[in-house]
C-alpha cells in the first residue's frame, strides 16, 4: 500500500526544511503494537522554528497528525493520509529545574526517563511516570496518570503550536484536563510542559520508582506488543472487569489477543493486523453492551484509514 508522493507536490519551499521529511514512511515500528500502514509524509522537525516554518507553508487542507512514543496508539492498515509529525532529538527533550523546583521539559522526553532524571536531581512528584511508557507530549494529550497521580496535578502550563505554526502558551485552564482527556484542539502540537516539583530524597524517589516498576511487571503485559489501556473506565467501574466478565480473558481473534494477564490490554501476538486488533476491540464492546447495557469507549487513539474493503464497523460481532 503506497500513497501519492506528497513531497513531490509540495514545491521548493520544502528545501528549507531542516528536519527529516520522508514519503510513504513506515511508522508501525514507532508504535507499541507494531502494526499499521505508512505515513503519507513523515516529518521529524529539527526544532520549534523548523516546525513553525513547515506548518505555515503546508497547505491548510493537508491533515496533520502528531504521534509520540505510540504507546496508546493504533495505526490502521491503510496508513495515515497527510503528514505525521513526531518530535524527537535534543530540541524537544531538554529538561531544566530552577531553584524553586520549577521544571521545564520538552514534549519528546520519555516519561520514564523524565521520572529517573527528576529522582536523580532530588525533585519529587514525578515517580508515577516511571510506569508510563509514553512521552511528555502524549502525557499532556492524554492526562496520563497512575498510582493515584496524574499529569495535571503538578502542571503549570504547556507550549503548543497550532496548525498555522503559531505558538501558544497554555494555562492549566486552557488545557482542560479530565480523565485521560484534554480540551486543546486535536491538531495542536505540544512542544514543552512546565511543572511545579518539590524537594525530595533521591534514594526515596528511587525506591518509589522501583515499586512502580515492580507493580507494572507483576500486573501488566509490559513486554508485549500492546497499546496500553484499551478502554476508558466507565464511571465507578473498571473496564478490565467488564471485559473479563464478558469472557474475553485470553480470547484471540486472528493475531490479536486479550491479555491473559490484564484484560484491558490487547496484544499483537506477532502477526496481527490493525484490523484484527480493532475488530477484537469492537467485538468486546458489542458483547459488553449486550450483557450489561454499558458502552465502553476506546482510550487507545486509532488513526489513519482502513485498507480498501476492510472497514471495521463499531460493535461488529465476527
Ligand atoms: C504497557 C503500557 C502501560 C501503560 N500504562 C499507562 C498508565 O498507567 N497510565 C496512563 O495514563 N497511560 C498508560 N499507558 C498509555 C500511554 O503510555 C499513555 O497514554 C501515554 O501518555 C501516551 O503517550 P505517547 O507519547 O506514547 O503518545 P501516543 O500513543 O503516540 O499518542 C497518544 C495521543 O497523544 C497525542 N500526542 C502525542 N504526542 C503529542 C504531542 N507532542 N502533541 C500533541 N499530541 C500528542 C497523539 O496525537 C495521540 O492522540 C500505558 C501504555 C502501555 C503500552
Amino acid at each position: 500500500m503506497a500513497f501519492r508522493d506528497l513531497l513531490e507536490e509540495l514545491g521548493d519551499w520544502t528545501g528549507k526544511v531542516r528536519g527529516r521529511l520522508s514519503s510513504n514512511f513506515d511508522i508501525a515500528n514507532f508504535t507499541w503494537f507494531r502494526v499499521g500502514g505508512p505515513a503519507q509524509l513523515f516529518f521529524n522537525p529539527a526544532d520549534e522554528a523548523d516546525l513553525s516554518y513547515f506548518l505555515k507553508n503546508l497547505p491548510q487542507d493537508i491533515p496533520v497528525t502528531t504521534i509520540g512514543l505510540g504507546s496508546n496508539l493504533l495505526v490502521r492498515d491503510g496508513g495515515v493520509p497527510g503528514v505525521v509529525i513526531r518530535l524527537s532529538g535534543k530540541a524537544f527533550s531538554s529538561v531544566s529545574v530552577d531553584d524553586n523546583y520549577l521544571v521545564k521539559v520538552g514534549a519528546a522526553m520519555p516519561d520514564m526517563r523524565f521520572a529517573q532524571q527528576m529522582a536523580r536531581q532530588g525533585v519529587a512528584g514525578f515517580a508515577f511516570y516511571k510506569g508510563i511508557p509514553g512521552s511528555i507530549g502524549g502525557a499532556l494529550r492524554m492526562n496520563a496518570g497512575a498510582h493515584g497521580d496524574e499529569t495535571k496535578r503538578r502542571l503549570l502550563g504547556a507550549r503548543a503550536m497550532d496548525r498555522q505554526g503559531n505558538i501558544h502558551k497554555l494555562s492549566p485552564d486552557d488545557l482542560g484536563h479530565g480523565y485521560r482527556s484534554c480540551s486543546v484542539p486535536a491538531d495542536y502540537i505540544f512542544t514543552e510542559a512546565r511543572y511545579q516539583g518539590e524537594a525530595g530524597d533521591p534514594e526515596a524517589l528511587k525506591a518509589e520508582m522501583d515499586n512502580v516498576a515492580a507493580y507494572r511487571e507483576e500486573n501488566q503485559p509490559t513486554r508485549e506488543r500492546t497499546g496500553g489501556s484499551t478502554f476508558r473506565n466507565p464511571d465507578g467501574m473498571s473496564a478490565w472487569k467488564l471485559v473479563d466478565e464478558a469472557g474475553f480473558r485470553g480470547f484471540t481473534l486472528g493475531g490479536a489477543q486479550v491479555s491473559p494477564k490484564h484484560t484491558n490490554f490487547l496484544i499483537n501476538n506477532g502477526d496481527a493486523s490493525a484490523e484484527d486488533i480493532e475488530r477484537l476491540g469492537e467485538m468486546i464492546r458489542g458483547k459488553v453492551r449486550e450483557m450489561t447495557g454499558i458502552e465502553l469507549h476506546w482510550e487507545i487513539k486509532r488513526i489513519g484509514s482502513f485498507l480498501d474493503g476492510k472497514t471495521v464497523s463499531p460493535f461488529q460481532q465476527n
